[in-house]
């Protein structure tokens, strides 16, 4: 931990698995108390346990993001709790992957309720007294596919790139209120959302990384982590690519 970090209260939405977890345990890591978030109460609560037998300081909440009333509620019961968090970490998204010509509005809905209306909630209901600590860091976990675009995942790119411009909306408006607010758009990282990817698709996809190699949900938490830290206090409404050089 940074001699000037201090130990803070961090959320992190889809912090029961992959990628979320691992950010889950970084910022635990660092001190600060993690409210994890997931729409399944084992998962949440299983990683929550884990960072609390490790001696670690962590809570669990089971809040389905896309659901405006029940983030809108797990915030006010979060803030009665804690009083403030200090670190937001959008980072809970789904894929319902298929060729417009194809896609069911649910599927599009779904996804943008989910990867894009779950962060705005999110920020709504937690940012208030934040900007009356004149401190605070909020990272969206965007994409490669929100940066490129990506056939077949029209409605997963338009929430990613929509993350990119909430984002620098954000950072000017919390600006004056010394809040950063930054995105890290990951590229194909091995988790449970890319596990039902066939073998022989994921060996193509690795011939279109310069890296050659899928990351690591530690990889994107490492990133996460210094730009929830006093050091990157200077960053601000910027879009990170972690992604093997995928998006040069
Ligand atoms: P994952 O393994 O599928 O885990 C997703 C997490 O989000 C789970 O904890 C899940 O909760 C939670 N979640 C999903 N819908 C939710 C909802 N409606 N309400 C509350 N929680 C919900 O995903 P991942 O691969 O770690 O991805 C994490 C983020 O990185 C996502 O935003 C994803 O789009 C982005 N990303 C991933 C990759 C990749 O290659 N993996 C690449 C680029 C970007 P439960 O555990 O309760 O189901």
């Amino acid at each position: 931990m940074n001699q000037q970090d201090t130990p803070k209260v961090a959320l992190v939405t889809g912090a029961g698995r992959g990628i979320g977890k691992a950010i889950a345990e970084s910022l635990a890591a660092e001190g600060h108390t993690v409210v994890c978030v997931s729409k399944n109460p084992a998962s949440c609560g299983g990683v929550a346990e884990a960072i609390v037998a490790a001696g670690g300081k962590a809570v669990a909440k089971a809040v389905d993001i896309a659901d405006s009333a029940a983030v809108s509620a797990a915030c006010a019961e979060i803030l009665a709790q804690f009083g403030a968090v200090d670190i937001l970490v959008n980072n809970a998204g789904i894929t319902k992957d298929g060729l417009v010509m194809r896609m069911s509005d649910s599927d599009w809905d779904d996804v943008i309720r989910t990867n894009l209306s779950g962060a705005f909630h999110w920020v709504k209901g937690l940012v208030s007294p934040m900007t009356r600590k004149r401190w605070g860091r909020i990272v969206n976990i965007s994409s490669v596919s929100g940066v490129q675009g990506n056939a077949g995942q029209a409605n997963y790119s338009a929430a990613k790139a929509g993350l990119l411009g909430l984002t620098k909306a954000l950072a000017r408006e919390f600006a004056k209120r010394n809040i950063t607010v930054n995105a890290v758009a990951p590229g194909f990282i091995t988790t449970d959302m890319t596990a039902v990817l066939p073998e022989e698709v994921q060996q193509k996809i690795k011939t279109m990384i310069p890296l050659s190699r899928f990351g690591s949900p530690e990889e994107i938490a490492a990133t996460v982590k210094f730009l929830c830290s006093e050091s990157a206090g200077y960053i601000t409404g910027q879009c990170f690519s972690v992604d093997g050089g995928m998006a040069m």
